[in-house]
């Protein structure tokens, strides 16, 4: 539990109280570690709720079910992610995009996480994983393997030029998702000393962020950039990369305005978007083509008690590249 903001966690235990019948309890085995439980924890976006159990990137099996809990066993391995629950009648839960209901509840915020022995999620937001999936890697799809396949899903063909912008946590799994599509995948980032690995993850061409004359050569020629980055970069050598009708896609939480040029949107027909993680049916999809193309992040795994440890490697940076919390407690 993270009591108060930029403060260490400690164990406690807590009272979940009666289970809400449409509510799901899942003993959690393994949770991932996103950027996003470091801005809540700290309360970057001003929108924490201390005391805060953080961890939405959740694996683990269904211990107990709500009276009216629907298409789910006992015993069964499922995932929670960002959200663990919406309304389930306005026009956006209605039409399936239930990540966008105005009554979404994001599991970190004001709902206990997955960083504990437990976890609880509305039943239509607890999805099955696919039996092929590694399960001790899984948890980082659940929230950052979604955010950069949606995008995909929506806007990518197979015969499409994608760069992925930033080399990361999320980066690297939309790298191996734009691949494993068919696209020509090209790879922005501002290591170096990732080339060799982003071509390792089925990058077809790689870019240096800070290298603007050799961004500059590629103008014209994506249709489609999903930038994971929370940095600000030359924005408008980014989007002159665009072909005409391409999309600059952001899913990277970058604080600063991005400033782009009208002219260069208008005379192209060229796009610019955002998206946050995304609905059940986007989760589930995603997980059925991570099991059938063998796609995992790549991770490296803390025991659940070195919490403090794990944030302070994420918070450095060199987290290599998804941090994954085994539950041993
Ligand atoms: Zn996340
Ligand atoms: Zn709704």
């Amino acid at each position: 539990m993270a009591k108060a903001p930029k403060q260490p966690m400690t164990l406690e235990m807590v009272d979940f109280g009666p289970l809400e019948s449409d509510g799901v309890e899942v003993a959690v085995e393994h949770c991932g570690v996103c950027h996003s439980d470091l801005s809540i924890l700290n309360n970057d976006w001003g929108i924490s709720k201390h005391p805060a159990v953080l961890g939405h990137e959740v694996v683990g099996r269904i211990t107990v079910l709500g009276s009216n809990a629907k298409g789910l066993k006992i015993g069964q391995r499922v995932g929670v992610g960002w959200n663990s629950s919406s309304c389930m009648h306005c026009h956006q839960c209605m039409s399936g995009s239930h990540n966008l209901c105005p009554e979404v509840e994001i599991t970190i915020v004001g709902h206990r996480g997955g960083f504990a022995s437990h976890i609880r999620s509305h039943w239509a937001w607890t999805i099955p994983l696919p039996d092929k999936l590694n399960f001790a890697d899984a948890g980082p799809l659940l929230c950052g393997g979604v955010t950069v396949f949606s995008p995909l899903s929506m806007f990518a063909k197979p015969t499409g030029r994608v760069g992925i912008i930033g080399i990361g946590g999320l980066g690297h799994m939309a790298v191996k998702f734009a691949a494993a599509y068919g696209c020509d995948v090209t790879a922005f980032t501002s290591s170096e000393k990732k080339f060799d690995e982003a071509r390792g993850f089925g990058a077809n061409h790689v870019v240096s962020t800070t290298d603007s004359p050799a961004i500059k050569k590629l103008g014209g020629s994506f249709d489609l950039l999903i930038s994971t980055v929370n940095v600000p970069l030359d924005w408008d050598t980014i989007v002159g990369t665009l072909a005409p009708n391409g999309r600059l896609h952001i899913v990277g939480a970058v604080v600063e305005p991005i400033p782009i040029s009208a002219f260069s949107l208008i005379m192209q027909q060229r796009n610019v978007s955002g998206s946050p993680a995304g609905s059940p049916v986007a989760i589930g999809t995603m997980l059925d083509f991570a099991a059938r193309h063998n796609i995992a992040p790549q991770t490296e795994h803390f025991p659940m008690s070195d919490i403090n440890e794990a944030f302070a490697r994420l918070e450095s940076g060199k987290a290599h590249y998804r941090i994954v919390l085994d539950a041993d407690f």
